[in-house]
């Protein structure tokens, strides 16, 4: 099997008719750059800048987060996606240095880019090593945890202001820079329509997503039962989000655990799914399947599935139709 995968690595990822779609990596550092290359990765659908943050007693500077930048920009190669999500502390992950109060429910609590919107100094930082690095290769930037179209606008318009300060100081900064965010908030997915009109992009985070919408902790192995990928509710969510992006001419990605799966591989193209990001090693399994899947076959599925009572009665009839058991 492995020697299989190996010589997909630099093949291009298409379905049995022929349809491309774009396999890349969720990385958390740039020393996960080599793994992605290794694994025939398209591209970084997601890269975690957390861990910049995390396990030190300061804040990263602004030089420390350039180089990292740039590092994974020239590490991926010029011309690949990298999709870099901007601070999302909070919830699971910590940060003892910033002092934040003890909170109820960490997880519908003060993190990621509510955070980064009160504490813009944090976020300017960010945002102008980002575009400092931008020159290094094809960044795009998302923000995690918008809730509403009011958040996306005001990040966007902090990154704008950096970027025309940047220039203004005579720094070199990407004209095609796409700008999205993440939809790991039911309400964002609800009306993906509207907020479609304004990003360049999407990336469902099932991760979070699942957890929201199931109202089961996705660290609690007690309601894990609850914690269901194939849930038709959640499908229902995810095919709004791509037809949302579609009708406005935009792309429409994946980068919690769910894009790697090979359930939800098949339920995903037949939705039209264009990005799937997964772990570097889930890449070359997920390209050996994709290349048996007609995407045609799988679309012709989709009002089948998305009036499906239960998650189970997914499950059987993907594994029926794709031959998994
Ligand atoms: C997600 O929520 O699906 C996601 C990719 O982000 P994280 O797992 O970092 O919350
Ligand atoms: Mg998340």
């Amino acid at each position: 099997k492995k020697a299989e995968w190996a010589k997909l690595k630099d093949e291009p990822t298409v379905t049995a008719d022929n349809q491309h779609v774009e396999l890349v990596a969720n990385i958390g550092t740039p020393d996960d750059v080599n793994g992605v290359v290794n694994n025939g990765g398209e591209g970084v659908g997601l890269y975690r800048t957390e861990f910049l943050y995390m396990g030190k007693n300061q804040l990263p500077t602004e030089e420390e987060q350039f180089d990292a930048y740039k590092a994974v920009l020239e590490g991926v190669g010029s011309d690949k996606p990298v999709v870099v999500r901007t601070l999302d502390i909070g919830g699971d992950k910590e940060l003892d240095y910033l002092d934040l109060p003890d909170e109820m429910n960490p997880f519908l609590g003060f993190r990621a880019i509510r955070l980064c919107l009160e504490r813009d100094d944090i976020f300017r930082t960010q945002l102008r090593a980002l575009l400092r690095a931008s020159v290094y290769g094809n960044l795009k930037i998302m923000f995690p945890m918008i809730a509403t179209l009011g958040e996306f606008r005001q990040a966007k318009a902090i990154l704008l202001e950096e970027k025309e300060k940047l220039q203004n100081e005579g720094t070199e900064v990407s004209e095609n820079i796409e700008v999205g965010m993440m939809v790991e908030i039911p309400a964002t997915a609800v009306i993906a329509k509207q907020f479609a009109k304004e990003v360049d992009f999407f990336s469902i985070g099932t991760n979070d997503l699942i957890q929201y919408t199931m109202a089961a902790d996705r660290m609690n192995e007690r309601v894990s039962y609850l914690y269901q990928p194939y849930n038709p509710a959640i499908l229902n969510l995810i095919n709004n989000v791509i037809e949302a992006a579609h009708a406005e001419g935009k792309w429409a990605g994946m980068c919690g655990e769910m894009a790697g799966d090979e359930i939800a591989i098949p339920i995903l193209l037949g939705l039209g799914l264009d990005e799937f990001s997964m772990s570097a090693t889930s890449i070359l399994p997920a390209r050996t399947q994709i290349l048996t899947l007609s995407k045609e076959e799988m679309a012709s599925y989709k009002e089948d599935i998305l009036a499906m009572d239960t998650a189970e009665d997914v499950v059987e009839f993907v594994k029926e139709k794709t031959g998994q058991n």
